[in-house]
Order: C-alpha cells, then sequence, then structure tokens
C-alpha cells in the first residue's frame, strides 16, 4: 500500500451542518448552525461520482450534522443529480426519523446507520438542544424504521471501554435488531478535548469480552471483530500482504459548501497555522476528480500524513492490521501528521487486535 487512490470508493457529503443533537462528544464545530449544502454542489460531484459508479460499486454517505436535518425536499434535490448505480446511506440520529422519512428513504432506496451507545443508561452523553436525555426519540426513531421493515446498522460511541460493558452492549444490538454494528472507543478530535487515554487492560479485556459475546449468537456483523478475524485468518493463510489495498482510499468529504477534505471527515471545517483550512479544492471551482488526482503532491499535510504512514510501516508491528491510522487522530492528538502512536490506535487498533488475540488464547482447544 503505498499513497493515495485517484478513485474513492465512497464520498461523504454535508447536507447541512446543522444537528438537533448536541451530543458531549461531538467533533464538529458548527452543529448549532443550518448551513445548508446547494444543489449545486451536489450537482458537481455528481459529474465525477457517476461514471465512477457505472464502473464499479461507489457510495454516498449523507452525514452531517444530523443529514435529516436537512428535510426531506431538499435531500431529495441533493439526491436527484447522483444516477441509479450509487448507492446512498445516511448516517442518523434517527430522532427525527417518522412514517414520511421511511416512505422517503425506501423510495430513494438510502441505507440507514443509527447512532445509538447501547441501553439507555450509556446514552448520558446524548442529550437534545435544551440539555435533555435524546434516548427515547432515538429508540422511537429506531421502532419506526423497524415498523417499516427497513434494515439498519448501528454505530455505538463507546467511552468507558471495560469488561462488563461489552457483553451488556452486544446483548443490547441483538435485541435492538440490527444488521451490522461499529464499536467506536471515544476519540479526542475536533473540538471534543476530552481525553481517550485508557489503562491497557481494561480495553483489552472489552475487546475480548465483545468477541466471547458475539461467538455466543453472532447473529450481527461486528465491523472491528470481523476485521480482526480477517486479519488474523489472512495470516495464518500467510496471505496477510494482499489484504491492504494497494493504495489508500482518498474518502473526499465534501462539506456544505462544496469544499473537499480527504481522509478524514473530522478535519473539515478547522484551520490550522501551518496547514491552513486542510481543503484540497472546491467541486465549485474544480471538478473532484481533479482535486484528487496527485492531491498528496498539492495539499502539503497530506503527504506529511503519507511520511507518517511509511513510519508506521517501518515501526509498527500491526501495520499489516491497521495500515497506519487516521489523520485526524495524528492532528487532534499529536499536532501534526507524520507521528505514529496515537491513543486512538492504542485503543481501536493495538488493543482490539490484543483482546481477538486473548479471546483465541483462552478458548484454544486442548492438544490431542
Ligand atoms: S497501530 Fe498505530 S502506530 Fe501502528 S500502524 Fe496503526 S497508527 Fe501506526
Amino acid at each position: 500500500m503505498r499513497g493515495l487512490s485517484p478513485i474513492p470508493s465512497y464520498v461523504v457529503m454535508q447536507p447541512t451542518t446543522l444537528c438537533n443533537l448536541d451530543c458531549a462528544y461531538c467533533y464538529l464545530p458548527f452543529r448549532a448552525a443550518d448551513r445548508r449544502m446547494p444543489v449545486a454542489v451536489a450537482e458537481a460531484v455528481a459529474a465525477s461520482v457517476n461514471p465512477w459508479a457505472s464502473a464499479g460499486r461507489f457510495s454516498v454517505v449523507w452525514h452531517g450534522g444530523e443529514p435529516l436535518a436537512a428535510g426531506r425536499e431538499h435531500l431529495a434535490a441533493l439526491l436527484a443529480p447522483f444516477g441509479p448505480e450509487v448507492e446512498h446511506h445516511v448516517q442518523t440520529n434517527a430522532t427525527l426519523v417518522d412514517d414520511a422519512w421511511c416512505e422517503f428513504l425506501t423510495a430513494h432506496r438510502v441505507r440507514v446507520s443509527v447512532s445509538v451507545d447501547g441501553p439507555r443508561g450509556r446514552n448520558g452523553d446524548r442529550v437534545t438542544r435544551a440539555g435533555r436525555p435524546a434516548y427515547d426519540r432515538i429508540v422511537r426513531g429506531i421502532e419506526t424504521l423497524r415498523r417499516h421493515g427497513l434494515p439498519f446498522s448501528a454505530l455505538a460511541v463507546v467511552s468507558d471501554p471495560t469488561p462488563g460493558r461489552a457483553a451488556e452492549l452486544y446483548d443490547y444490538f441483538l435485541g435492538l435488531g440490527c444488521d451490522v454494528l461499529g464499536v467506536n472507543i471515544e476519540e479526542t478530535e475536533g473540538v471534543n478535548t476530552r481525553g481517550n487515554a485508557h489503562e491497557a487492560a481494561p480495553v483489552q479485556a472489552f475487546w475480548a469480552e465483545l468477541v466471547a459475546a458475539w461467538r455466543r449468537d453472532p447473529r450481527i456483523h461486528l465491523r472491528e471483530v470481523e476485521w480482526s478475524l480477517r486479519y488474523t485468518a489472512a495470516v495464518l493463510d500467510g496471505t496477510a500482504d494482499d489484504l491492504l489495498p494497494r493504495r489508500l482510499d482518498p474518502i473526499p468529504t465534501v462539506g456544505h459548501d462544496g469544499s473537499v477534505t480527504v481522509l478524514s471527515p473530522e478535519l473539515a471545517g478547522f484551520t490550522d497555522a501551518r496547514y491552513g483550512d486542510f481543503s484540497s479544492g472546491n467541486v465549485l471551482i474544480t471538478p473532484l476528480a481533479e482535486i484528487l488526482a496527485g492531491v498528496e503532491l498539492r495539499t502539503p499535510w497530506v503527504g506529511e500524513f503519507l511520511a507518517g504512514v511509511e513510519a508506521c510501516r517501518s515501526s509498527c508491528p500491526y501495520f499489516g492490521f491497521c495500515g497506519g491510522g487516521h489523520a485526524a487522530n495524528r492532528y487532534f492528538e499529536l499536532g501534526r501528521f507524520d507521528g505514529t502512536e496515537t491513543e486512538h490506535c492504542r485503543n481501536s487498533k493495538i488493543r482490539l487486535l490484543e483482546g481477538v488475540l486473548d479471546h483465541a488464547r483462552d478458548h484454544r482447544k486442548p492438544a490431542g
């Protein structure tokens, strides 16, 4: 794996900066303001994306703010320029989901991912703009999705990864009825400056317990665990070198105003004396395909990030699994892009893989 691919596998789009919730761990800087994406931005993105989608699988992920806060009429206008081959996904807090939204999501074949952090007591960071708990509204939205037969994925943020939490979490999501679960240990990034340093042993035990819970009833695709198992199986087969993509996916995020930030949506909307506003161009001026061609040569921080990936490759035994971490975690934790280990990669890569291996060691069949 060297350098960035000029063609991404998906694009993140921000239909509005606004979120109707005000979660304590949120990284978004402008979530109280309703800055909506003009249709001209979607048209410009679609001009590059439609040919990519005709040539292979391609997704647009509508991410906010809260994308449903843009309203059905506006979101329909933003979806319209994209061809039928483009898969649409929405990452939502579900609080605005009602019958009309379910009909909209079904009609536009939009796949849904819901953010919910587990049982009621684990959602204390999820509050409305008035500071009231959002859990009941989230669950009401999920129940509406289920009533309409809409499948959904779930994304849970875990702020205190400790044993005991994992089994509770997995059982909750089994009951919730999601198809896929992603587990994010809270990250220090964007406007969220809360620390994310944890002792190694409890985090590793958290992941090991999550594997055990999943193996008892593997009805849900558990994103992090399945990645880890795929990697360990490839190591045993001697094919691990084939797992990382040949080139990194640039994952462009297109902000509400058309600005393009590659690699980490969390960098969008920030500025730094050394790196400027992190954007690599604007689709209202330059076609997305042109912005992405050679982006590492024209965006200095991206070149610095790739130097950090090479530093990871030469120093970290987990590189084959991790591929070199995320740009935003390096920037917000280390203040630059060419460092290596972050608290994020310790929590979510190193301790994850070690937790999965601990589980495997504990469940080894006795020889003979
Ligand atoms: S685990 Fe951390 S140090 Fe190792 S390759 Fe990933 S980001 Fe780099």
